[in-house]
């Protein structure tokens, strides 16, 4: 500290400042740990509470400061900010979905994975010519390849929004966008032979009905499409289950592989082989995939949960790691882990699949390979930049919010007494891994803990497109029902004029950009905008009053750089309590414009973006009062004394300003 103090007196220049602190750039290092989620509300609080005694030790040592999150505060947008210094004009992301404006397919925004162009057919196989792309949708130069080009050396742990990872010097794992075996987020499988079960896709997963028979299951594990045959159907592996016809205890027998699960109890990492195409005798196109077993129970009723099939960091199948032998090189060290983007299983929670306890031990599970990985890493680092992201705020926050929230519409007096603190728990860990950080950061040394937005109640939905329906914003065809499961099945384009998609995402029926655009881009588009704003913002809830929407921001004024436009043309901000409903998201009509959110996901921040803050603190003083994500990149450069990109929006947090 004594260093820091040196600076601020002589307020000198950078340069000079980085040699007060100690020696050449070549021996300087910066250590980020980037904690998806991590709410300075709930920090200060636990922080008051002596539950996080190393972050309150580093805030009142160093700096903590909120930072300023994306416009929309969503994580592929907000780390696309962090990682490039720019908004989304520069860097093309804007939600988690995108539309093709001509055909109104939605995609996910950071990728796109597609299967080999050109085929030919011999029977019913398909032999595809050449072989599968993943594609990386973000824009704009990451900052580790700016490291890279200077020689500084760098380590980049599970950044979201680098699936597949960008080719790099270092050591790189892609995390939030890489998809499960089957090219999805995560699509899990539960097996029941109960035959009032609701059988088929569910919105996470699958169901799959199954007979036991003289205590056996004998089923089949659902691998990706199989683009060998015609029509692509998924790939199948067959697996067994031996049920005791008395005990809760059961054995699986998977390819080569037997285990033995009681009721409640979860498997290991299990390897399967899914088999596309053989050709005499041998296999081609064949690959491996990794999952976990739960057996919820098995008598009376059978049922066992698969997990979504995730790429296996020994034999990826797409890639998932720079350079790409370090996905295994890791599990070799530390065992198999999750690699699909986003590894706590939510939708079996929603789905009923998997309870609350159940749920909590997937996803410490998570967080347990997270910080094996930590320790297995952060001791190998002696130079350059250490970032290292963790998942478990975020998504636990999202699930866990309604057990600490009695005005959840959710909310239950017995869970919470169960699970209320489990999100508390999770800080806790957090806390633990800034106490092993800590002894090891010298003058040398700087040290930052960041997060990409914060977090807020999600009680109610807002149904955007319904209530662009009921105000004549969009028209329908006669007779629509409402339940298409097609986005905008029904809706009559040459007389809409302006349609929701997406979590903040508000577009005009552009002329000219969407297939069937009615509205005039320039004058006519903008007054149309002002004019939806102002009543967006006037809505307010019948049952107390409050404010629903507090700000909306248009594109032209919140983005700069070349896509400023290719996106939603105006960001919806909800106010705290309030999100997108979930079928308005993706282009569905529910009737009523204001519902109760029932969903297990009840704590969000996609939201106003004002409203939900990140957290910045350092072991340095951080001069910017009011940083933002956009300062990150040029902060991480100006550590290592290289100036930033021209596109880059901000400054170093610590140049005084
Ligand atoms: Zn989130």
């Amino acid at each position: 500290m004594c260093l820091l103090a040196l600076c601020a007196a002589a307020l000198s220049p950078l340069l000079s400042c980085q040699h007060a602190r100690g020696g050449a750039i070549g021996s300087r290092k910066l250590v980020i740990l980037g904690i998806d989620g991590l709410d300075p509300d709930l920090l200060t609080k636990f922080m008051a509470e002596g539950k996080m005694p190393n972050f309150a030790r580093l805030a009142t040592q160093g700096s903590f400061r909120r930072l300023t999150t994306s416009i929309p505060p969503q994580s592929p947008v907000a780390w696309s900010n962090l990682i490039t210094g720019m908004n989304a004009g520069g860097h093309g992301i804007f939600d988690f979905i995108h539309r093709d404006p001509k055909t109104f397919q939605l995609y996910f925004s950071t990728s796109r994975v597609e299967g080999p162009k050109h085929s030919f057919h011999l029977g019913s196989w398909v032999i595809p010519l050449g072989s599968g792309t993943a594609e990386q949708l973000r824009h704009g130069k990451a900052f580790w390849e700016i490291l890279d080009e200077q020689s500084v050396p760098n380590y980049v742990y599970r950044i979201p929004a680098n699936f597949p990872p960008i080719a790099a010097k270092g050591k790189t794992l892609s995390g939030m966008g890489t998809p499960d075996l089957r090219g999805t987020y995560g699509t899990f499988t539960f097996y029941t032979d109960d035959p009032t079960a609701a059988v088929g896709a569910v919105e996470g997963g699958e169901v799959v009905q199954i007979d036991v028979k003289n205590n056996r299951v004998a089923t089949n594990l659902i691998g990706p499409d199989n683009v060998f045959r015609k029509n692509s159907p998924p790939s199948t592996e067959p697996f067994t289950v031996d049920v005791d016809p008395l005990e809760p205890v059961a054995r699986i027998g998977v390819q080569d592989q037997q285990f033995v699960l009681k009721e409640g109890e979860w498997s290991g990492w299990v390897s399967v082989e899914f088999q596309l195409m053989p050709v005499f005798g041998n296999l081609i196109g064949n690959v491996k995939g990794i999952c976990r077993f739960y057996l919820k129970q098995t008598h009376p009723r059978f049922q066992l949960y698969v997990s979504p099939i995730n790429i296996d960091p020994e034999n990826p199948a797409l890639p998932i790691s720079t350079p790409s032998s370090y996905s295994r090189a890791l599990a070799k060290q530390i065992g198999e882990f999750h690699t699909q983007g986003i590894a706590e299983d939510t939708k079996a929670l929603t789905d009923g699949v998997l309870d609350d306890k159940e749920y909590l031990e997937q996803a410490r599970t998570v967080l347990a390979e997270h910080r094996r990985a930590f320790d297995a890493e952060f001791p190998k680092f002696h130079q350059g930049l250490f970032f290292f992201y963790f998942s478990s705020l975020d998504l636990n926050a999202h699930m866990m919010w309604r057990l600490t929230d009695p005005q959840s519409p959710t909310y239950d007096a017995e869970l919470a007494a169960q699970y209320g603190t489990a999100l508390e728990g999770f800080y806790e860990q957090i806390d633990q891994v800034l106490g092993e950080v800590m002894p090891k950061v010298d003058d040398n040394t700087t040290l930052v803990v960041l997060s990409d937005h914060g977090f807020a109640p999600y009680r109610h939905s807002f149904n955007l497109n319904t209530w662009l329906l009921n105000n004549g914003y969009i028209a329908r065809k006669e007779g629509a029902s409402g339940d298409a499961s097609e986005p905008f099945a029904d809706v009559d384009w040459s007389r809409t004029r302006a349609y929701g998609l997406g979590l903040n995402g508000l577009y005009l029926n552009v002329r000219g950009r969407e297939r069937e655009g009615i509205v005039e881009p320039g004058a006519q588009a903008d007054a149309l905008l002002r004019e939806i704003r102002q009543k967006l913002l006037e809505v307010r809830d019948p049952k107390d009053g409050s404010q629903v929407i507090t700000r909306i921001d248009l594109a032209s004024e919140a983005y700069q750089g070349p896509y400023a436009r290719t996106g939603p043309d105006a960001l919806v901000g909800y106010n705290r309590g309030y999100r997108a409903g979930w079928k308005t998201i993706l282009g569905a009509f529910p009737a009523e414009v204001l519902e109760d959110n029932t969903n297990a996901w009840s704590g969000d921040h996609c939201i106003d973006f004002t409203k939900v803050p990140g957290v910045l603190l350092s072991n340095r003083k951080i001069e910017a009062q009011a940083p933002a994500l956009t300062d990150i990149a040029p902060t991480i450069l100006s550590e290592f004394g290289i100036a930033k990109t021209k596109d880059m929006m901000g400054q170093s947090v610590f140049q005084p300003r």
